[in-house]
């Protein structure tokens, strides 16, 4: 089974092309976010406040590796990057709102956002199991480890759309709306709403990356592994 899936990665010059083009649309939603976040320094929103008197909540600053906001679940901080915590404009605002419906998510649902929180482990697991089952197909060759090779395979997709669930969910059905009732103006909301769909975008991409650089191991496998 593992194997029949590995078919679809054989190719591996579209499959570089596609890695690549993958990382290129990365690159440039990133460049997008940051124009947008420079560009609008000075600018201030309708409302007029930063994130933490707007929401009436304490932001901490964010480490350097994070390069918007983020919320722990173990502590239930919520970190903003120094380079938008304190503005008043759109961009702080959009962001902000998106991180304290992560919090609002963590206190409806606990059990799914921790399986969110081990994101990377998933992810790391994600890139190496096609590799691994599809050298233990050749070597082993036997269904078992097929059928389990595909079920961990599809066990790891099944985490990453719900890690790109939460993030729409955060978004679109919490953010925009805890936006349009705090008062913000229409345009200002649909300067959010674009924000947060180029923020969304990276994260499907990343699932797309996550894919094919598995299908580039399985290559490798196969190429340099497989007696
Ligand atoms: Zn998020």
């Amino acid at each position: 089974m593992i194997y029949r899936l590995s078919i679809f990665f054989q190719d591996e010059t579209w499959l570089i092309v596609v890695f690549v083009g993958l990382l290129f649309a990365i690159a440039a939603c990133e460049y997008l976010l940051h124009h947008a976040a420079n560009s609008r320094r000075e600018e201030v929103s309708s409302i007029g406040l930063t994130p933490s008197d707007c929401w009436g909540r304490d932001f901490k600053i964010a480490p350097k590796r994070i390069s918007w906001g983020a919320f722990d679940p173990k502590t239930g901080d919520i970190f903003l990057s120094l380079s938008i915590i304190s503005l008043k404009n759109i961009v702080s605002s959009a962001f902000s709102a998106h991180e304290l419906s992560h919090d609002e998510q963590w206190k409806e649902n606990k059990i799914p956002m921790n399986i969110c929180s081990y994101k990377y482990t998933s992810t790391f697991c994600l890139m190496l199991f096609p590799a691994i089952f599809f050298y233990l197909h050749f070597i082993i060759g036997n269904l078992a480890i097929d059928a389990l090779g595909f079920v961990l395979v599809v066990l790891l997709c099944v985490i990453w759309l719900f890690i790109l669930w939460k993030e729409f969910d955060a978004s679109f059905r919490r953010a925009i709306p805890a936006m349009l009732s705090r008062g913000f103006r229409q345009e200002e909301v649909n300067d959010a709403k674009h924000l947060l769909a180029t923020a969304f975008a990276t994260y499907i991409l990343t699932f797309g990356v996550i894919l094919t650089f598995a299908g580039l191991l399985a290559q490798f496998v196969r190429a340099f592994l497989v007696p």
